[in-house]
């Protein structure tokens, strides 16, 4: 690949299966944090640790400019695991899925229509097996994740209370994503109480995006038969000794379900979720907070600022438009 006058100019081989895209948008993601560590858990798909001095690799919209796969043309707009970087060269394989409707934002793509959405879907109602009335207790309430789950447990007719690090997050809770309650976790010294005043009978659903003292309070406040889809754990992965969960045994009081889950695994359902959430979001039932930075050279700081709750909503990098 060699550049000319500003062009790309590409020679793939005939037998090449790779595409080379014009990155748009990257998503910042909490797991990329874990793949900067040495990973001990099993092999997963696109979790391997990342090859110090390369280009971060992460999810992106981007738009294809050669492909030697003709599944796939030039102009054609996808989203899949791309690099850091304004081109990359990726296998074909990458390319998650093709953006068909172009009438909602390119940049929903990193959110609530791809992976962060996903997530939030097949967590929710797929381990956690909502039901209307049901309480539901979201933590990382605002971001890509948790302001969906939120959404998602209103249109069920539950009631739902979410957590999240400022004033502005649990206003915007309120205030514009329809929670019941939100509050600021980090003005709560005791979270166990905060738990038993917002859910005076009890929680069925707790959506754990953070792991650590949240996940350990609400165990003791959980309804019997109460499921926990386990997201994340945000919470745990910058610490080098992970944070102890003492109250396990309500586990088996409760005959509780708690059910860690990957959304690699639920992506055979990404058309039956487009097809529930596109008409949600073009009717405006289903919202979407953002949270932009301009330019690759934003992208690091962005990233970063995941881990200390600065992103206000999904944190984007816009590459190019
Ligand atoms: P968010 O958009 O929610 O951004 C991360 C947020 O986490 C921050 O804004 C901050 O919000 C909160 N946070 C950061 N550090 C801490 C801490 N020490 N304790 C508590 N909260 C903290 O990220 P996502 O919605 O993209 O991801 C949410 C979770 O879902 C993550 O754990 C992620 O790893 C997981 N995930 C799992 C997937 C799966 O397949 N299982 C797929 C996608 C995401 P605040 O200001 O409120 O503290």
């Amino acid at each position: 690949m060699y550049l000319v006058e500003g062009t790309i100019t590409l020679k793939l081989p005939e037998s090449s299966n790779d595409v080379l895209l014009k990155n748009l948008y990257l998503s910042c993601d909490p797991y990329m944090r874990n793949r900067m560590s040495k990973f001990d858990g099993p092999e997963i798909e696109g979790f391997h640790a990342y090859t110090p001095a390369s280009p971060l690799a992460g999810i992106g919209v981007a738009k294809v400019v050669e492909s030697g796969n003709p599944d796939y043309k030039e102009g054609d707009l996808v989203w899949g695991i791309t690099k850091w970087e304004e081109y990359s060269l990726v296998p074909s394989t990458q390319i998650v899925f093709k953006i068909e409707h172009t009438d909602v934002p390119l940049s929903y793509y990193t959110g609530i229509l791809g992976m962060p959405g996903i997530t939030a879907y097949a967590g929710f109602f797929e381990i956690g097996s909502p039901k209307k009335g049901d309480n539901v207790f979201v933590s990382a309430a605002s971001g890509a994740v948790g302001q969906l789950v939120g959404q998602f447990a209103k249109l069920t007719g539950c009631y739902v209370v979410g957590s999240a690090g400022s004033k502005e997050k649990v206003d915007l809770l309120k205030s514009k994503l329809g929670f019941d309650e939100a509050f600021n976790y980090k003005e709560e010294s005791d979270l166990d109480a905060a738990l038993k005043r917002y859910f005076p009978e009890g929680i069925d659903i707790y959506f754990d995006n953070v792991g650590g003292k949240t996940l350990d309070a609400v165990l003791l406040n959980l309804k019997v038969h109460a499921r926990i889809p386990s997201c994340g754990m945000i919470s745990q992965y910058n610490l080098t000794q992970h944070e102890g969960v003492t109250n396990l045994l309500n586990l088996i009081y409760k005959r509780v379900r708690i059910e860690g889950f990957v959304v690699t695994d639920y992506y055979h359902l990404y058309p039956k979720f487009l097809e529930f959430l596109l008409p949600h979001i073009r009717e405006g039932k289903i919202v979407y907070v953002e949270d932009i930075a301009e330019g690759l050279e934003n992208g690091p700081a962005a990233l970063v600022g995941l881990f200390s709750g600065h992103n206000v909503g999904k944190q984007v990098v816009i590459v190019a438009r």
